[in-house]
């Protein structure tokens, strides 16, 4: 261990479903434009935009249940998103390999400063003040694979305050799992410690101070999450 000048950061770490050991974070990639209805609602064409990626950082995921509202920002939007978390990684993985790298599977929401977003797009700058800021991916518990398997569908729906914005199924990513991984692998390196947020459907709309997100998808518990 080489002598460190300053206090290191801590290890970002998630907790794991049936376990009290821990999932280390290493990346987080995030895709957009990942299901037809939401490509249409943000002005793409979903017969011709090809998902592409972005990343977070680490520190970004928090699973506290809890998401302050970020500052510089006055719309702020709920995405629902299925998150993988890799064991293991390599460069290009052929797709039928994909899911070998897979260590499970959580509930997360990629928190938008959409307003910030919007202005970065249309001046052709990029992302991040939009997309990783402080605590912008509230996150569950992850579920290893070796006990859900690999959700290929089911209903992914997020309401606020009780009242449903988004709803939609896992069956209807246009990239799916393994296929990510595998694009993903030809321009990176994944490694164990990896997550990768797969996009989210329709509906996403703004939160308020106050609100209380739900997200809900087969097979997991709710996320709940709220809006301080
Ligand atoms: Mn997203």
């Amino acid at each position: 261990m080489p002598r460190l000048a300053i206090e290191p950061p801590p290890v970002v770490s998630l907790p794991i479903v049936g376990t009290d050991a821990r999932f280390p974070v290493r990346r987080v990639y995030c895709v957009g434009r990942n299901y037809a209805a939401h490509t249409v609602e943000m002005g793409g064409d979903p017969n011709r935009d090809a998902p592409f990626f972005f990343q977070k950082n680490p520190d970004n995921l928090d699973p506290s249940g809890v998401f302050p509202y970020p500052s510089g920002s006055s719309d702020v939007h709920h995405e629902a998103e299925l998150a993988v978390m890799l064991e293991s990684g390599g460069v290009t993985i052929p797709v039928d390999r994909a899911l070998d790298h897979v260590y499970g599977y959580a509930l997360a929401l990629d928190m938008t400063r959409r307003d910030l977003q919007g202005e970065q797009k249309s001046l052709r700058r990029p992302w991040e003040i939009g997309k990783a800021f402080e605590r912008s991916a509230p996150v569950g518990p992850v579920y290893p694979a070796a006990k859900i398997g690999h959700p290929v569908s089911g209903r992914i729906a997020l309401s606020v305050n009780g009242k449903i914005r988004q709803d939609g199924d896992l069956g209807q990513m246009i990239w799916k799992v393994p296929e990510m991984i595998s694009y993903l692998s030809e321009y990176f390196e994944l490694a164990g410690g990896d997550v990768i947020l797969s996009g989210t459907p329709s509906g996403v709309a703004a939160v308020e101070r106050g609100d209380v997100m739900e997200l809900k998808v087969t097979g997991f518990a709710a996320l709940e999450v709220r809006v301080v």
